[in-house]
């Protein structure tokens, strides 16, 4: 289950990110997930709260905003939503594109006391 491997490692972040500001418990985490990331929200969302228990991140809430995907056309310049993964210029046409966003899984930040 890739969840929870990622859950995981958002822990370990979290952690950290905890101790050097001093937070003895984590109410919410915000993040940002690219729609190319491949996590399932709501699977994430349980993983974390099953390894969180015991930690100063128990029961904290994962708030998570997906970023879509937006390509970037090399012919013609222009950015736009990608849909159906269907990697082509609506402008042009053109099928040179590259990825501007949407494979993002960050930390916006992490809110705690
Ligand atoms: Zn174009």
């Amino acid at each position: 289950m890739h969840e929870l491997a990622v859950a995981e490692s958002l822990l370990r972040i979290v952690q950290d990110e905890s101790k050097k500001h001093g937070l003895l418990r984590v109410n919410q985490v915000r993040l940002r997930i690219g729609q190319l990331s491949t996590v399932v929200p709501r699977a994430l969302s349980f993983s974390f709260e099953v390894i969180s228990q015991g930690t100063l991140a128990e029961g904290a809430h994962l708030a998570m905003e997906v970023v879509p995907l937006i390509g970037h056309c090399q012919d013609c310049d222009a950015d736009f939503q990608i849909d159906n993964y269907l990697f082509l210029c609506p402008q042009c046409g053109g099928a040179l594109v590259t990825l501007v966003s949407g494979k993002e899984l960050e930390i916006v930040d992490i809110e705690g006391e």
